[in-house]
């Protein structure tokens, strides 16, 4: 359930370094390397899979955890208030093909997202 040729598989494997501030029993969440907000964080599961879609359909209690420690690290860092981003395939800007939900909090966001 890991990809060895995979950036996030690494981190949640601890081969790369990444700041970490949440771990799960099915998820890693750890700060964005270049950071779109004060709080910017990735969750992501700690199995494999290409993306949210992919997560979604092999397990439903992994996607539920995904939202779950993505309240609590903006709860942590006293957010009462942030945004959830799953960009899921090429056409939606997804750079990194192993599931992570972005977790953006800290200064005004617009809507619709550009
Ligand atoms: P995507 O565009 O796939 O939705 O988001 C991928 C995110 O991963 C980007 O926001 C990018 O800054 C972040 N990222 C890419 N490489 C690294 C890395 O090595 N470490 C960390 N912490 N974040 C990374
Ligand atoms: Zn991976």
């Amino acid at each position: 359930m890991t990809d060895p040729d995979c950036l996030f598989c690494k981190i949640v494997a601890g081969d790369i370094p990444a700041e970490i501030v949440h771990t799960g029993e099915r998820t890693v969440a750890f700060r964005d390397i270049n950071p779109q907000a004060p709080l910017h964080v990735l969750v992501v599961p700690r199995d494999h899979e290409p993306n949210a879609a992919a997560t979604a359909a092999a397990d439903a209690s992994t996607f539920a955890e995904i939202a779950t420690t993505a309240r609590a690290v903006a709860g942590a860092e006293g957010y009462d208030d942030y945004r959830l981003v799953f960009n899921t395939g090429a056409g939606a800007q997804q750079t990194v093909f192993h599931t992570h939900c972005h977790v953006i909090a800290g200064r005004d966001l617009t809507w619709p997202p550009g």
